[in-house]
């Protein structure tokens, strides 16, 4: 079914270029893209900054905290990128990190931080003309979304990725540990309890192992433009 204004859900494995697919996407239709994972990271930085996780669990005594923990997007005018605000102090660097990277499938495991960002994602999305990515965006934030598509890629590629984009920003990184970090975290986000990772039974499966991002791009326009016209009942 679609609808207007549109939602495009991007959901996918971890490192399979998401983001960037999905913040192109935005630009080209002039719709805003909203980062779901960064949500996530963002509770899990407040969660290490404030000793909320033990070990390699996190502390129940988070959820009492999670009315105190504020999210928000804001542009950088430099980069044209946006940046990330937790309790309005930007913390763009540290969430990408490999120590928030190694905590925050846990953090996304709890069902109450799943709760208050799903809120969150809805309440952003409301309005429409808006590209999404995450994890559960197509099958439980927005499962009347106009265009959903789930990206996979062989995991030794994602890793690949990202060991390169995290060299490029200087943080120095082990690639097995990227390739560990990688395959854990697909594990766990297949597997919890409350809303994994799952292919939407509507989404369209784009896997990029072997692909540029303008032949992304090309295999996208030629699904909108199917949805399109299928929606003027053409
Ligand atoms: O997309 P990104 O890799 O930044 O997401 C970080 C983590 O946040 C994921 O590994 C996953 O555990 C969690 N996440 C989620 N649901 C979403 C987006 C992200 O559980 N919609």
């Amino acid at each position: 079914m679609t609808s207007n204004p549109y939602i495009i859900a991007v959901d996918g494995y971890s490192s399979c270029g998401k983001s960037t697919f999905a913040r192109m996407i935005a630009r080209e239709l002039g719709f805003v893209y909203i980062d779901s994972g960064a949500m996530y990271r963002s509770v899990a930085q407040y969660a290490l900054e404030n000793g909320l996780i033990k070990g390699d669990s996190v502390d129940p005594a988070l959820n009492r905290e999670l009315d105190k923990i504020s999210v928000q997007f804001v542009l950088n005018r430099d980069t044209g990128l946006q940046e990330t605000l937790l309790n309005g102090r930007n913390i763009e660097k540290e969430i990408r990190g490999i120590e928030v990277s190694a905590i925050v499938s846990k953090i996304s495991q709890v069902p109450e931080v799943r709760q208050k960002l799903v809120k969150l994602q809805r309440e952003i999305g409301h309005g429409g003309n808006v590209v999404m990515d995450g994890r559960d965006i197509g099958s439980t934030v927005f499962p009347d979304a106009t265009f959903k598509i789930f990206m996979t890629a062989d995991p030794v590629v994602r890793a690949e990725r990202r060991y390169k984009e995290l060299v490029e920003k200087g943080t120095p990184v082990d690639l097995q540990k990227v390739i560990e970090n990688i395959k854990m975290r697909d594990y766990e986000d297949e597997n919890r309890e409350v809303s994994p990772l799952r292919k939407a039974h509507d989404a369209v499966i784009l896997d990029n192992s072997h692909m540029t991002i303008a032949q992304q791009m090309d295999w996208f326009r030629e699904w909108w433009r199917r949805i399109l016209e299928n929606e003027n009942g053409n």
